[in-house]
């Protein structure tokens, strides 16, 4: 050995005892800041991963499929080592997770399954089917509680993104506690808009629902009143509570309809302590953050993750091992308990 490399090897020995070596590097590829609930997913993932050792490069693509591919691209030439991805669009990403796996990356879907492609090693999400069902309980104890007196409700549906697996399992969940009481005639869909092709809001957009409540509304509310609007997610609620408000629902003796949500967002948080907003679904972001920097580790480790589903995340190409958490439902009665009392916000936040 020379001089030279003596002294080189005692140099690079010597850095990396000085930095503690970073366990690998995780590209966490997020949709939207849009939304706080992503905003919220980002920041748990990338402070448990660093604080379980690792270094972490986060890029949201502001809902635009282009950009995200980018992104994703652009970690997979940077080297990371697990990509860690919240799709915006699931079925576009096929030609990138090729290229993951040519560069030897592993891929975990977070929160939203990937389609179309093999190269996807786990899926960390909640139980999305329960979501839903969760969704039309809520729906269906409010309007039991606010129009107790009614024959039959009136109620339309929103469904979320038909580009996002989660909606149709959302939807189908909703479903399965709507269905039964439509064919008996206590619900009814006045619109006659039913099915995700007909309820579906592209890329999850408030303005869109807001527009879609806006025309029901015009079309088929001139000589009667709506009691229930089924929400798949905060931010679409919000544009549907403008547009009843916009028509004098929750003044004078026009009751506001039962509304619900998904995410618990500060927002929606604050309109369920107000009463305009009915419920939410809290999901638990640091548990998601939880179970999914497990996977990472079993993925560099060579071992076994925690899931505790096997058959239902079918993504056309492969049953994707999936680990699904539990939702929780929110209502005025609970949200202190659940969101402060769980420490995920502080009281300051809502009130
Ligand atoms: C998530 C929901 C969220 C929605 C809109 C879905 O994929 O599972 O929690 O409300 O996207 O961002």
């Amino acid at each position: 050995m020379t001089l030279k490399s003596i002294l080189v090897a005692t140099a690079l020995v010597s850095t990396m005892a000085g930095a503690a070596m970073a366990q690998g590097t995780i590209g966490i590829a997020m949709p939207t800041k849009s939304s706080a609930r992503w905003i919220a997913d980002g920041e748990n993932i990338q402070k448990q991963l660093q604080e379980a050792g690792y270094d972490t490069i986060l890029q949201y693509a502001e809902d635009d499929i282009p950009n995200q591919v980018a992104q994703i691209e652009n970690m997979i030439t940077n080297g990371v080592d697990v990509l860690v991805i919240g799709a915006i669009d699931g079925t576009t990403l096929s030609n990138a997770l090729e290229n993951a796996y040519y560069a030897d990356i592993d891929v975990i879907a977070y929160d939203r399954l990937i389609r179309d492609s093999e190269y996807v090693s786990y899926y960390a999400t909640f139980d999305n089917f329960k979501v839903g069902v969760q969704q039309a309980t809520t729906l269906v104890d409010g309007l039991k509680e606010r129009f107790p007196d009614k024959e039959t409700w009136n109620v339309e549906l929103f469904g979320g993104s038909p580009d996002d697996n989660n909606a149709y399992f959302f939807y189908n969940g909703a479903m399965s506690i709507l269905q039964p009481l439509i064919d008996e005639g206590k619900v009814k869909i006045v619109s006659g808009q039913m099915g995700m092709d007909q309820v579906g809001t592209l890329r999850w957009d408030p303005a869109t629902a807001q527009a879609r409540m806006d025309n029901i509304l015009s079309a088929y509310y001139t000589n009667n009143e709506v009691q229930g609007v089924l929400s798949p997610y905060d931010g679409l609620s919000i544009g549907i509570l403008s547009s009843l408000k916009g028509v004098g629902y929750g003044s004078g003796n026009l009751p506001m309809p039962i509304v619900t949500g998904q995410d618990a967002e500060i927002q929606s948080v604050k309109a369920i302590e107000s009463g305009e907003q009915y419920s939410t679904i809290f999901k638990d972001t640091r548990e998601l953050a939880r179970v999914t920097i497990g996977m990472v580790e079993a993925l560099l480790n060579d071992s076994e993750p925690e899931i505790n589903d096997t058959t239902t995340y079918d993504n056309g190409v492969k049953v994707v091992p999936s680990y699904l958490l539990e939702p929780v439902p929110v209502t005025k009665a609970n949200w202190e308990e659940v969101l402060i009392g769980g420490g995920y916000y502080t009281e300051d936040q809502i009130k």
